[in-house]
């Protein structure tokens, strides 16, 4: 079996992180690709777990050295995948990584090989429930996120995959298929 570079979109509070998070966990085979970013720590997460936590001139810098397989702006800040990374895991594991739709096919233009899967939410009240339960952003900032799921979503032709985030065992199971579908084809 070979290893997959997989791209995990979709928009914010649909259950990306909580659907990969689970997956590395259930199998030692996965890892998923650290970002670099200049936004600021949310509560709990950790410099080099959750983010590469960088100022913007570190990054800017990263930039310049071609550090990044892609990198792309959200919300004012800027979100990176570290090409070193991805090139040596892949040697031995599947790489997940979670990012928009552009840095998707930025990182396919890269990585032709890159699976693209996009999370989609069951309705869009079901998502902003979510949201709000996360309790990490002000509705200033929910309401940002939710505009751009029109935009997310209706990319949706270009993914290799789209996985409905309804009941979550089921999306797992999906997301693990799809791995190991992709990984045969190696
Ligand atoms: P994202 O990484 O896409 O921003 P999270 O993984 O943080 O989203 O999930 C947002 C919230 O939705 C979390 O509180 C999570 O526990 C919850 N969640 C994830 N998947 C489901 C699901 N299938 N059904 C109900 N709640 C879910
Ligand atoms: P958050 O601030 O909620 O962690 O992430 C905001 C957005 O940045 C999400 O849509 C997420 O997918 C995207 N993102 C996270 N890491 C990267 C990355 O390395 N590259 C790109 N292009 N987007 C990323």
């Amino acid at each position: 079996m070979g290893h997959v570079l997989m791209a995990v979109s979709g928009p914010s509070g649909v259950g990306k992180g909580t659907l990969v998070k689970t997956i590395i966990k259930r199998r030692d085979d996965v890892v998923e690709s650290v970002s670099c970013t200049t936004r600021a720590p949310r509560d709990g997460e950790v410099n080099g777990k959750h983010y590469f936590f960088l100022s913007h001139e570190e990054f800017q810098r990263r930039i310049d050295e071609d550090d990044f397989l892609e990198y792309d702006e959200h919300f004012g800040n800027y979100y990176g995948t570290p090409k070193s990374f991805v090139r040596e895991t892949l040697k031995t594991k599947s790489v997940i990584m979670e990012i928009d739709v552009v840095g998707s096919l930025n990182a396919k233009k890269v990585f032709p090989e890159c699976v693209l899967v996009m999370i989609a939410p069951p309705s869009l009240e079901e998502l902003k429930r979510r949201l709000i339960g996360r309790n990490t952003e002000t509705i200033e900032q929910i309401e940002n996120r939710l505009a751009r799921l029109e935009y997310e979503l209706s990319h949706s032709e270009v993914y290799d995959h789209v996985i409905i985030n309804d009941d979550f065992e089921t999306a797992l199971a999906e997301m693990s298929r799809i791995l190991d579908e992709h990984a045969r084809e190696e």
